[in-house]
């Protein structure tokens, strides 16, 4: 029923981010779809999934956008960014090298995006702790250097995916009264 498609308070654009492998298909199709695919290829022509949920009785539409392999080249455009309140910037907690390019990712943010913009890190692929190559006080220490947030998933075990989208939403709800 496109109708109901219009039944929201407000609309929220967010944005994932992070180097190619590091979970970000999967974060966008746990959240809005409950669904995980251990063999993900780059999905060509899907842009974005939207979910509804409310905050203090207001129906919030998140509307959130995955880069469909564009990152591979280096090639994220502007208008991937263009209106976005939230980014999930995403790495990989058994590769360290996506960690590191987080201040590249956060720099290429905040250049084409508005200066409110609400950031959460995320730290994911938390089931696989025997092969962590990124420890939780260097991750911790970035997000409170940059003033975001941060948190640990997986998105194949579902941990902390609900609250990692949920607190930043909270956050640019609570940003935009
Ligand atoms: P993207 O390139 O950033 O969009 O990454 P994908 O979502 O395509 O995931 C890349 C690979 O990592 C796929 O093989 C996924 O199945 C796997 N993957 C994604 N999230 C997790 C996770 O939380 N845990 C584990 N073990 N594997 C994951």
């Amino acid at each position: 029923d496109s109708s109901e498609d219009e039944d929201y308070d407000f609309l929220y654009k967010i944005v994932l981010i992070g180097d190619s492998g590091v979970g970000k298909t999967n974060l966008l199709s746990r959240y809005c779809r409950n669904e995980f695919d251990l063999q993900s290829k780059t999905t060509i022509g899907v842009e974005f999934a939207t979910k509804t949920l409310q905050i203090d009785g207001k129906i919030i539409k998140a509307q959130i956008w995955d880069t469909a392999g564009q990152e591979r080249y280096r090639a994220i455009t502007s208008a991937y960014y263009r209106g976005a309140v939230g980014a999930i910037l995403v790495f990989d907690i058994t590769k360290y090298s996506t960690f590191e390019n987080c201040e590249r990712w956060l720099n290429e943010l905040r250049e084409h995006s508005s200066e409110g913009i609400k950031v959460m890190l995320v730290g994911n692929k938390v089931d696989l702790k025997h092969l962590r190559a990124v420890a939780l006080e260097k991750s911790t220490n970035f997000s409170e250097e940059h003033g975001i947030s941060f948190l640990e998933t997986s998105a194949l075990d579902s941990t902390n995916v609900e609250k990692a989208y949920a607190d930043l939403l909270n956050d640019i709800y609570r940003n935009t009264l």
